[in-house]
């Protein structure tokens, strides 16, 4: 069943792009696939594997800008000078979620924010489960959408999703929408406006209509500023940990209530919830609000929000050492986690932070340095917009170039009873592959003291 003269064109062999290759594969498009870096021996393998021709380490244009449609890596940015060719000759491009979307049925729970997709995701991902639905989990984590579209057959997804995927999303539509909050992020990405990131963020309730759902921050300035001008279709229910609300969750004394029209009430206590923190009690109300729109009984709510375990890297317990508490947060690659990490601890911290620095601003966490955090170990190749940042705030500045050298300064620098936290504000590349990678780094480093 080849689509004649249908030929689709994936920049990006990466979990993303193997996945859309082979669902176009399937779909009977004449498929290519080009990586201007190397490809993944175990990707090559499978393309080989599918008989899906493809070439690593170069774009070239004859066999790219002829393409029909083009499915795009969220890696690549669009002033990478392949795409701008593309757009000159008005090629479209897509992100493999959009691809992917349309050739499934299934219910499409989309879940952005700056940060806390991740948790929020694969809490409502186990809520869901625990409910017994047949749901799949996609998006920036573990097996591409695309993929399972191809191969598997749930009725639901519960997708994380990222600004830079929703940029290549046109007709897809999320039947129920969750978005977390819009804080500083990727500006880099988006001509240095944070108002182009948060339009971008607010795609994600783009086709929308009434018989759909939306779940946000009541919270979050930016979010309330773009809703009030915003033509929004879908019902809204928003959440807030600082006011009670009639159509969505919200604290009252230690509760965390959800109140939803034509369904009964939930209530539960916010310290039997499996993820303890001001930002986590916010991804507990969405994943609870969400849960809620699909019907799913409050008892099951209660108990999957209170036996969740969380995923590595986030605000994660490392050891107690001596009296000294390390803690791993990794993932926490923009000013806003960081904020949210120094809020929830109740102690003096020597926090380990720095690495690529994304344009951070700096200044929302001048006052908890103030207060908290008697030390800073500065952990990446250039420190200077750190040192600038907080000289005036913490006393101590140290630079160091591995994990196991800022563990150890951070150790020999604590006080029994202080905590140590790496989070970083920064993304990771220029001494570790990943965030992963630099935070099981942090965690050997511990185990060796
Ligand atoms: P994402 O997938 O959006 O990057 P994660 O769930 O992986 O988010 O968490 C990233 C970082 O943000 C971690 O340091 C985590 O502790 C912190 N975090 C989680 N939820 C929130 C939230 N709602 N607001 C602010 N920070 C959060």
């Amino acid at each position: 069943m080849e689509r004649a003269g249908v030929r689709l064109v994936i920049l990006g062999a990466g979990e993303s792009g193997v996945g859309a290759a082979i669902l176009a594969k399937k779909q009977g498009f004449e498929v290519f696939v080009s990586d201007f870096g190397e490809i993944k021996q175990a990707y090559q393998d499978e393309l080989n594997q599918y008989k899906i021709p493809f070439e690593a380490q170069k774009h070239t244009e004859e066999l790219i800008l002829n393409a029909t449609e083009v499915v795009k890596s969220p890696g690549i940015a669009d002033k990478v000078n392949i795409v701008k060719k593309l757009k000159e000759k008005n090629i479209p491009i897509v992100s493999e979620i959009e691809f992917a979307g349309r050739y499934s049925n299934a219910k499409m729970i989309c879940i952005t924010g700056s940060n806390g997709k991740s948790t929020t995701t694969m809490l409502t991902y186990h809520i869901l489960q625990n409910a017994g639905l047949n749901v799949g989990l996609a998006g920036n984590i573990g097996k591409s959408f695309a993929r399972q579209v191809a191969q598997e057959n749930f009725d639901y997804y519960v997708l994380e999703i990222s600004s830079f995927m929703l940029d290549d999303m046109y007709e897809f539509k999320a039947d129920i929408a969750v978005l977390l909050n819009i804080t500083p992020d990727h500006l880099d990405r988006y001509d240095y406006q944070m108002a182009n990131y948060v339009k971008s963020k607010f795609r994600i309730v783009q086709n929308q209509t009434a018989s759909d759902h939306f779940i946000y921050c009541d919270d979050d300035l930016e979010i309330k500023n773009y809703m009030a001008y915003a033509d929004i279709k879908s019902q809204k229910h928003p959440f807030s940990i600082e006011h009670e609300l009639k159509n969505g969750a919200y604290l009252k004394a230690n509760n965390l209530m959800i109140n939803l029209t034509n369904s009964d009430q939930f209530e539960m206590t916010i310290q039997d919830l499996a993820l303890q923190g001001k930002h986590n009690t916010y991804n507990s109300m969405a994943s609870g609000i969400l849960a809620k729109t699909l019907e799913i009984r409050n008892e099951t709510i209660r108990e999957s929000m209170g036996n969740y375990k969380n995923i590595d890297h986030r605000l994660e317990f490392v050891a107690n050492i001596s009296g000294i508490t390390f803690i791993n947060d990794s993932k926490a690659t923009n000013v806003n986690s960081v904020w949210y990490a120094l809020e929830s601890l109740n102690t003096d911290v020597v926090l380990i932070m720095g690495g690529v620095d994304k344009g951070n601003d700096y200044t929302m966490l001048k006052e908890l340095m103030r207060q908290k955090v008697k030390a800073i170990i500065c952990l990446g190749k250039d420190n200077k917009a750190l040192h600038d940042a907080f000289e005036d705030d913490v006393e101590v500045m140290v630079n160091t170039f591995s994990a196991s050298e800022a563990v150890q300064i951070a150790y020999h620098m604590a006080k029994k009873g202080s905590t140590v936290l790496l989070s970083p504000a920064c993304a990771s590349f220029d001494l570790f592959k990943n965030y992963e990678d630099r935070g099981n780094q942090f965690k050997a480093a511990v185990k060796e003291l």
